[in-house]
């Protein structure tokens, strides 16, 4: 069973202008103990104990970094339980019981616009790493390494290109809280001492550019402007909008750091603010809640830890109950599908997609080339899929699937109903074996 990518209908267009709904806070919050990039965890409280709302309640281990655990509520730790993490795997979650007195950590304390002016780039480093600051985009890179270096930052890119079908939560983000997403290019500017900050969006969405390039009168000289970009997928890969923004291109192995660049999700510019001026973690987030087999398509404001099925709940639950369901979390190109909607809300969840499953028979592959004309990476999909099929380890590798963004078009646009990508993940993992 798969999901019905080949059969997109988009619910983007309704669900952007969908005013955010504040989801009521859950009794019970889930926090994962691990996730996908770290293996490891350490839970720093004792079951029965007292925990604040942005209180670090344990430590996760990616191997080069650490990224701690906050609560998102204040309450009890009430024991621990199973569930699916993002990733697609169960893992132990720490279960807080919430109080409803929303009462912070009493360390956390905000920090005035004058401290603020003084932090130098190591500062936000520390900042951001101390709350978990990570790609809010999806990507959950964390977001302190950027700031790990010395190189000069000519310009700043924010992306607020929101690419993929279905997703939402950027655009309402913007359209509701435009001044914390300037503040937070703001901040940028003081980290990288740098002044041009281009904020990336799609042509096709003007109301947005004109509402950003009005709200920007207010910040005449800041350097901050509106950068709009091409409509297509996926302009909201870095090395496309660097190119659209710049007319840069950044070779492969390199980054765009190396080139004077930084770039950002809004959302995460977002957090960023959150970070900095009221020194906590990300607690909540936007999501958009969407696909064919839920009733009513809708944007929240939730709670991390939230489990996922009061979120399908709160949608009116599903258009068929009797059939089969397909769950993503992100877009339904570059999404990670969960077996179950047994899943919790993390803050790398953008979206949640649910979709009646299909069944699809693969055809043979026709060598039409459709695959290898999508690839914005310029590979050679059909190429590698042989050479997996055949487990031809040379070949994968010197077909360099690496280079590949996960982007989904060569099974977006197979004819045969091929799922190409799944092949090229398999290459990437042979690519990575000696
Ligand atoms: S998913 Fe397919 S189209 Fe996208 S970059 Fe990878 S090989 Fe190319
Ligand atoms: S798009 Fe599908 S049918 Fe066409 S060459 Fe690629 S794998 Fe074969």
């Amino acid at each position: 069973m798969i999901a019905p990518v080949s059969s997109i209908h988009d619910t983007k267009g309704l669900l952007e202008t969908l005013p955010t709904v504040s989801m009521e806070v859950p009794d019970l919050l889930y926090f994962a103990v691990t996730n996908a990039r770290c293996a490891k965890g350490e839970v720093l409280i004792h079951e029965g104990d007292h925990v604040y709302m942005g209180q670090c309640i344990g430590m996760r281990d990616g191997g080069f970094f650490k990224q701690p655990i906050h609560s998102s509520v204040s309450g009890t730790f009430d024991g621990y339980e199973e569930h699916y993490h993002r990733s697609g795997k169960k893992v132990k979650f720490i279960r807080i019981r919430n109080d409803h007195k929303d009462e912070w950590d009493p360390s956390l304390k905000p920090r005035t616009d004058e401290e603020i002016a003084k932090l130098t780039r190591q500062d936000f480093s520390k900042i951001l790493e101390e709350n978990a600051m990570v790609g809010l985009g999806g990507s959950s890179f964390p977001t302190y390494i950027k700031f790990n270096n010395d190189k000069k930052i000519e310009v700043i890119l924010i992306n607020a290109i929101e690419c993929e079908p279905y997703i939402t939560a950027d655009i309402r983000l913007m359209e509701e809280e435009i001044e914390k997403t300037i503040e937070g290019m703001r901040y940028l500017q003081i980290a990288f001492e740098c002044k041009k900050v281009l904020i990336c969006i799609k042509k096709k969405h003007r109301s947005l550019i004109s509402t950003y390039r009005e709200f920007l009168r207010r910040y005449e000289g800041s350097g901050i402007e509106v950068c709009p970009v091409g409509n297509f997928y996926p302009q909201g890969w870095e090395i496309a909008m660097i190119r659209s923004a710049l007319g840069i291109d950044i070779p492969t192995g390199h980054l765009p750091s190396e080139f004077g660049i930084a770039n950002f999700n809004v959302s995460t510019v977002w957090g960023i603010y959150e970070a900095v001026k009221n020194n906590h973690s990300v607690i909540e987030r936007r999501i958009s809640v969407t696909g064919d087999g839920i009733k009513y398509p809708s944007n929240f404001l939730v709670r991390i830890g939230t489990p996922l099925k009061l979120l399908l709940d709160k949608c009116g639950g599903y258009v068929h109950p009797d059939k089969d369901k397909v769950f993503i979390l992100g877009g339904p190109m570059m999404g990670a599908s969960l077996p179950s909607d047994d899943g919790i809300i993390s803050k790398t969840v953008t979206s949640v997609l649910v979709f009646d499953a299909q069944t699809s028979e693969e055809g043979p592959c026709i060598r039409c080339g459709s695959c290898v004309y999508s690839c914005p990476t310029h590979l050679e999909p059909k190429q590698i899929m042989d050479a997996v099929k055949a487990f031809d380890k040379e070949r994968i590798k010197a077909l360099n699937p690496l280079r590949c963004i996960e982007c989904g078009l060569c099974s977006y646009v197979c004819t045969s109903h091929i799922r190409v990508t799944d092949y090229i993940r398999r290459a990437k993992m042979f690519a990575k074996t000696k």
